[in-house]
């Protein structure tokens, strides 16, 4: 099985001036598909090529096959989240609202938080909205090619904050990315990731 890489769901234009289509290019269209083309290269032959993407990073040990699955499943989740501005839904509502509110206390206090996590995160990784059994949520950080899925989290929003995600927009100003980050999220999407 060959796995694909997944069209993004906005033009490499639509999210700038936070995220600018020269770092789409790089981001989707060089490392993303890079993670891609390793992982459908690394599984010939192995118990890993006939299974699903999600199947490969419950199971595989520690190592390059585990590494570029979590990447690509890490990446196609980052890029599915954002939507041209003007197009996108600006705030959550209903239900991923309450569970905010109830959790963080406030959206305003929930953004503050994620940020900080994203800011704080040493070196490459990712900040992750995980959704618990229970409905309540909590933020996380993963380094490198960390994955919720490998612990059987359920995931509903992230932020990649390996430099590759900003330094060509913001260089070593990674608290500027994580703010504008904020303005190309689709709260449509993360609030179906919620309700799944
Ligand atoms: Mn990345």
């Amino acid at each position: 099985m060959t796995h694909q890489l997944p069209p993004l769901p906005f033009s490499a234009n639509d999210l700038d001036p936070a995220i600018s289509s020269v770092t789409i290019g790089l981001h989707y269209g060089k490392h993303h598909q890079a993670y891609l083309n390793n992982l459908n290269n690394l599984i010939v032959g192995t118990p890993f090529e006939n299974i699903s993407l999600e199947a490969i990073i419950a199971k595989a040990p520690a190592g390059p096959i585990f590494n570029n699955a979590a990447q690509v499943f890490n990446h196609t989740f980052y890029f599915d989240q954002f939507k041209a501005q003007g197009k996108a839904k600006k705030r959550p509502e209903n239900e991923l609202l309450k569970a905010i509110e109830k959790s963080f206390g406030s959206y305003d206090k929930f953004v503050e938080a994620f940020s900080t996590s994203a800011a704080t995160l040493f070196g490459s990784g990712w900040a992750w909205l995980i959704r618990e059994q229970d409905g309540s949520l909590v933020i996380t950080q993963e380094s490198n090619a960390g994955c919720p899925l490998a612990k059987q989290q359920k995931p509903i929003l992230t932020c990649d904050v390996w430099e590759h995600a900003y330094y060509m927009d913001y260089q070593n100003r990674r608290a500027d990315y994580i703010k504008a980050f904020w303005d190309i999220l689709d709260w449509a999407v993360i609030e179906s990731r919620y309700r799944k």
